[in-house]
């Protein structure tokens, strides 16, 4: 049986979100971000990929009303290794948002299992930008899955009454769609996660790897890289 989050709880305090890729946010915590709109909390989505054009349009349309202000972009090309000064820059500037206004109260970050070149950099921008922040980021580090299925989680968020509000923002995602069934794929794993709960009217529940900011830094991804 795992530990639900409850709807109080996912609303409460400031929240950044990490997404290799516009959509990779939404399809990992698309339910969460939905209930924090639900209660006027908005959330802080930085994108870490360039040269997005119509994909980052998508993403403007799929988070109307859940990001706090514009979307910020990083400056990683999608693909390859960045240089040691892009990911520099890019952690620094996580660093600064993080340290901005409230300490955050979480920050959502991919599977660090994932072998697609930039949402394992995205782990490392993020293990950088803590670094960077020293004492000022205790918060916790929530991995949110995709493509890659968290192979631990240890907090589940039911999204039985989001998921037709989620469905609807992948959807703005064409570009996506078009290249493989995007919503199909999400509603899957999600019922997956609703179903496995085994509890009464959970249907479809988003999993996470929830872990306090000390072990993330020293925590390895299981695969080489
Ligand atoms: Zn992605």
């Amino acid at each position: 049986m795992g530990v639900l989050v409850s709807n109080d709880d996912c609303r409460k305090g400031k929240t950044v979100v990490i997404s290799p890729h516009p959509d990779d946010e939404t399809i990992g915590c698309g339910g969460w971000l939905i209930k924090r709109k639900e209660a006027g909390q908005s959330t802080v989505i930085i994108i870490a990929s360039r040269n997005q054009g119509a994909r980052l349009v998508e993403c403007a349309r799929a988070l109307e009303g859940l990001k706090t202000g514009e979307l910020i972009t990083l400056d990683i090309e999608d693909g390859a290794n960045p240089p040691d000064e892009v990911l520099a820059g890019a952690a620094a500037a996580i660093a600064a948002i993080l340290a901005t206004g409230d300490i955050p109260s979480r920050l959502f970050v991919p599977n660090i299992d994932d072998i697609h070149p930039i949402h394992r950099y995205a782990h490392i921008l993020a293990v950088k930008a803590l670094r960077d922040c020293g004492t000022n980021a205790k918060c916790h580090v929530f991995q949110y899955e995709g493509f890659t299925p968290l192979a631990n989680p240890n907090r589940w968020l039911d999204i039985t009454a989001e998921m037709k509000e989620k469905r609807e923002r992948l959807g703005a995602y064409r570009s996506q769609q078009k290249k493989y069934p995007l919503t199909a794929i999400v509603e899957s794993l999600n019922a997956y996660r609703g179903a496995t709960l085994f509890r009464k009217g959970v249907r479809y529940a988003e999993a996470y790897r929830m872990m306090e900011t000390k072990e993330y830094l020293s925590c390895k991804p299981s695969h080489n890289c």
